[in-house]
């Protein structure tokens, strides 16, 4: 169930690198991350989705404190990041990431890896650390008699499960879950998406979703937020997105449901072109080289946000202001 009130909030977040261009080259700017703003409301499960390379890990990253954004802020239950340490962000967002075959340190056993973060920060008696890990053993599923073991003697499901009790131990309100169940098998993905629905309703947690599997994402979130190239092209509950996606990409994106291997990625479904070069992409509407409904204006005009059944989307085919130059 979806409380009322924001978990968290960015504003406008922007995060550009320089790369190099050869010893001659000079740099150019990459932008990864351009002007995205998001709500996510406390409870619920927000699916970000998008191709490989669109910002949607510069974006977890952001959002864990192991970047700065260069423009833009980001709230966490109302408050902002910028002025707290690693510590305060710690104990409010932690991630499960995709492969808990190389985020688990193989030499470590369960109790040394859950309890990581609090030897990290500091956070609880070491007496008690015992009594923590005994609890969250319980908590993901597994049973106590592997708490001495090590990685390399577990399932991937059982691995990704250890990942979880090591996130949740920090008893954090938002979790970031960056492709969490695209290196397990089929038969385990559901067993571990079912465990994090469960955790949300019995912790109260948030999640962000990050995922390329649209299958997945249809099944656990509760709304969902398209990004292609740095920008959120496409933000709407997910049940309107799935039966009615308003953005071409959106569209062309879900079409990808139906790929007979959804490991392999999102395909080009009624799409020209390759992903764009991101350190020169294209004018206007950088969607636009792809597009089947582009008109001369998306290759001269950014489109901005336009609202949209409680979300919005940002293509000038939605945009009243544009509807005469792309009849
Ligand atoms: Fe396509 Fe133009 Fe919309 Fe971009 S703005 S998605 S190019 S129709």
């Amino acid at each position: 169930m979806t409380e009322t009130g924001i978990a968290l909030e960015l504003s406008g977040v922007t995060k550009t690198y320089r790369i190099s261009q050869g010893l001659f080259g000079g740099s150019k700017p990459l932008r990864a991350l351009d002007n995205i703003s998001l709500q996510l409301r406390k409870g619920e499960v927000l699916g970000l989705v998008g191709e490989s390379g669109c910002g949607k890990s510069t974006l977890a990253k952001v959002l864990l404190g192991l970047e700065q954004p260069t423009n833009g802020e980001v709230h966490v239950y109302g408050q902002p990041f910028a002025s707290h340490d690693r510590k305060w962000i710690a104990r409010r967002i932690q991630p499960i990431f995709q492969d808990p075959y190389s985020s688990l340190n193989p030499r470590k056993t369960v109790r040394e890896i859950i309890t990581l973060p609090l030897r990290v920060h500091d956070v609880v008696e070491s007496r008690e650390w015992d009594k923590e890990v005994g609890g969250m053993l319980d908590l993901v599923g597994l049973p106590q008699r592997l708490i001495d073991a090590s990685p390399s003697q577990m399932s991937g499901g059982q691995r990704q499960r250890v990942a979880i009790a090591r996130a949740l131990i920090m008893r954090p309100k938002v979790v970031i879950c960056d492709e969490p169940t695209s290196a397990l098998d089929v038969s385990v993905q559901s067993q571990i998406l079912n465990l994090l629905m469960d955790l949300r309703d019995e912790l109260g947690l948030t999640y962000l979703f990050i995922s390329h599997n649209l299958a997945v994402v249809e099944h656990i979130a509760s709304r969902v937020a398209v990004m292609y190239l740095g920008r959120v092209v496409e933000q709407a509950p997910a049940d309107r997105i799935f039966d009615a996606p308003k953005h071409p990409y959106a569209s062309a994106l879900l079409d990808s449901i139906l790929t007979p291997d959804p490991s392999l990625g999102v395909p080009d479904v009624n799409m020209d072109g390759n992903f764009p070069n991101p350190v020169e992409p294209p004018s206007g509407c950088t969607f636009h080289p792809r597009c089947p409904s582009a008109t001369a204006l998306c290759s001269r005009k950014r489109p901005e946000p336009v609202d949209q059944d409680s979300g919005f989307v940002t293509c000038h085919l939605h945009d009243p202001a544009h509807q005469g130059e792309m009849a």
